[in-house]
């Protein structure tokens, strides 16, 4: 296993990489832009590919390295549905699980500091972002954040964990960088209280500064998504209406990006064939079962996925094998679902 926690000095931030070996797949938990250089050398020299790169929330004392990291790794970028980020690859909600090789963490929806905030728990490990830090917990008074909602995430899903669960925060101020659910207990003076109430009185009474970073910070983060101006990839992306055009007039060959639990809850397009994203390059290569059903379709590869991100990004990967007559769905399911596109369970 291999777990790195990660400082930026300037923001005070912890990011986490976790891997379950060397030459596996790896993700990284709240990146830093500044901090890039870092994850990409650590990465080459443990012989890493990074797969996903999260946020726990949308943070307003650094730029998020997310969007850097897919330009850079071609990885998938992934948050909470609660997010106002304008565009993620994966938008993962309470009780699902990111999954990489040999390694899952299970998302918990803890809304308090930002109505975006999610936690992430590995095998007895808790990656709380701001929802809980050491002897602290996250500001409430902006980003939509709420005092009430704050407990209600602290007091009835965090700390029922059991006590010896470790909690890595997404920042500490003081040089401390682990401690655990039961020592948070006891010790954290927040959490000293007897009601929601009393914790809101506490934390309405904060009056702190703004953080300097964040007129810079939030409307960067707000603004990670892929924006093409390539005009070859423009060339290759096609709305819903024409992608139900073609559906219609069986003119195309349907291609899903998303992983199996997405389609599970998601639906899928029918007809469509599955490779996921992170498996496509060996889909693709000459000999692989993408590769063959490709060569013997009268129709093109349209490619799709949640939200139009990752089929894009899979237009270079195709291309890259020679299959140059790919085109992408914009706005992928969502999009395609609000044009009244079908969609149904992937048994079917
Ligand atoms: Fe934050």
């Amino acid at each position: 296993m291999i777990f790195r926690q990660l400082f930026d000095h300037t923001s005070s931030t912890y990011t986490y990489l976790l891997a379950s070996g060397i030459g596996r797949e790896a993700l990284l938990i709240d990146p830093v832009l500044e901090q890039t250089d870092l994850y990409i050398r650590t990465l080459e020299e443990l012989d890493l590919k990074l797969v996903k790169a999260v946020d726990t929330h949308c943070h307003a004392d650094h730029v998020t390295a997310l969007g850097e990291l897919r330009d850079r790794t071609r990885c998938i970028t992934v948050m909470g549905r609660k997010t106002d980020v304008d565009l993620v690859s994966m938008r993962v909600d309470d009780g699902d699980r990111i999954e990489i090789e040999n390694i899952g963490l299970d998302v918990l929806y803890t809304p308090g500091h930002t109505d975006d905030s999610y936690c992430f728990l590995m095998d007895g490990a808790l990656f709380t972002g701001d929802t809980l830090l050491i002897r602290g917990t996250g500001r409430t008074d902006f980003q939509n954040g709420d005092p009430h909602s704050a407990y209600e995430s602290i007091f009835g899903k965090l700390l029922n964990l059991p006590d010896e669960t470790l909690v890595y925060p997404a920042h500490d101020y003081k040089g401390e960088t682990v401690s655990t659910i039961g020592e948070e207990k006891a010790y954290n003076p927040r959490l000293q209280v007897s009601s929601a109430d009393e914790y809101a009185e506490i934390m309405n009474g904060l009056n702190l500064p703004d953080p300097k970073m964040m007129d810079e910070a939030v409307p960067a983060n707000l603004s990670i998504g892929y924006h093409p101006d390539d005009p070859e990839l423009q060339a290759h992306t096609i709305e819903s209406d024409e992608a139900l055009r073609r559906f219609e007039a069986e003119d195309a060959l349907f291609i899903d990006l998303r992983e199996a639990g997405e389609r599970t809850k998601n639906g899928v397009i029918p007809g469509s064939l599955h490779a996921s994203y992170g498996s496509l390059e060996d889909a693709v290569r000459p000999g692989g079962l993408l590769a063959a059903l490709v060569a013997q379709s009268r129709t093109p590869p349209l490619l799709y996925c949640a939200y139009g991100e990752r089929s894009a990004l899979a237009l270079k990967v195709l291309k890259d094998a020679g299959i140059g007559a790919a085109v992408h769905l914009a706005g992928g399911v969502e999009a395609w679902r609000k044009a009244g596109g079908p969609l149904v369970s992937p048994e079917d």
